[in-house]
């Protein structure tokens, strides 16, 4: 069938052009961040909602919040100076789908880079909502982050979700993240999407849990999983995160299930460039003649 191998090869092309789909792509194509999606609808024990979304950033740091034309603007400036980059994606500092500017961007960016790659990460409470609009902006990859895939679990790693209006704690709030958050990948994975899982590993919490989560995205199609360590703020302050070694054992128990990324950096929500060499991090004055 030529529509399906067409797919199938757009889905590779789209795979080996994403530094953190691919770890070979890590040191040839980058990836801006465009930092336009500040609300959250959950909130994290492990998140001050101070800095960016820890899901999928760097905490500690707060990355200023662009309109969405501002977004085109710097990425129109990004790149005409970095062609290397062939990703742009809203990974916060919020939850980009609690936020309407993470389509209005990608529509505007779409509209003049129709060759890039959209990329979205998410906490996965509105993606079956969110779905259709996804698919029709024509979002390429998705990240979700998907922490425990039991209730009682989830329940100690947040302590409330906003649904629908809305909002829930304990039990209630995680039964509700985590069935929206699998109903998601799997209208994710039958739209064609390539779909990568980051799980935040919680000593104590969700890290004996986390093989079963592996089992689970396995049996479901998603592509890549990336285990993230915890950093430890807000209700988590006290808590101690893994050690590199306990996390990379567990990245060793869950391969089998699902291919692990062991690359990430956990990039700030506006950072851009390869993601071993943060661009957002060079001198200020460098910076500013990218700024608007
Ligand atoms: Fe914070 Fe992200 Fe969790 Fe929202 S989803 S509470 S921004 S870590
Ligand atoms: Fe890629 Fe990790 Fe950076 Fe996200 S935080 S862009 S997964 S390297």
């Amino acid at each position: 069938d030529i529509t399906v191998s067409g797919k199938e090869e757009e889905m590779k092309r789209i795979i080996a052009q994403h530094p953190c789909y691919s770890k070979e792509a890590q040191h040839k194509f980058g990836r801006i961040h465009l930092p336009v999606a500040p609300a959250c609808n959950i909130q994290c024990n492990y998140c001050d909602r101070k800095f960016d979304c820890v899901n999928e950033s760097r905490p500690g740091v707060t990355s200023e919040v662009l309109t969405p034309h501002e977004a085109l603007e710097r990425t129109r400036q990004v790149l005409k100076e970095f062609p290397f980059i062939k990703v742009v994606g809203v990974a916060g500092p919020g939850d980009p789908l609690a936020n309407d500017a993470t389509f209005e961007t990608f529509k505007l960016i779409k509209a003049e880079f129709p060759e890039v790659t959209l990329c979205l990460s998410t906490n996965g409470l509105a993606l079956p909502d969110k779905m259709p609009e996804i698919i029709e902006t024509g979002v390429d990859t998705l990240t979700v982050t998907l922490n425990a895939i039991d209730p009682a679990i989830e329940a100690q790693l947040i302590s409330h979700v906003v649904y629908k209006g809305k909002m829930y704690k304990g039990v209630e709030a995680a039964e509700i993240l985590i069935r929206n958050q699998l109903a998601g990948i799997k209208m994710a994975v039958d739209a064609g999407l390539v779909i990568k899982i980051n799980t935040v590993m919680v000593p104590g919490i969700n890290d004996k849990h986390i093989i079963e989560v592996a089992k689970k995205i396995h049996e479901m199609g998603v592509y890549i999983m990336n285990i993230m360590p915890l950093i430890c703020q807000a209700k988590f302050a006290d808590m101690e995160p893994p050690t590199p070694e306990e996390r990379q054992k567990l990245q060793n128990a869950c391969e089998p299930y699902v291919q692990q990324m062991r690359h990430c950096r956990q990039c700030r929500s506006d950072a851009f460039g390869l993601i071993g060499k943060d661009l957002s991090q060079m001198s200020e004055e460098r910076r500013n003649t990218i700024k608007m």
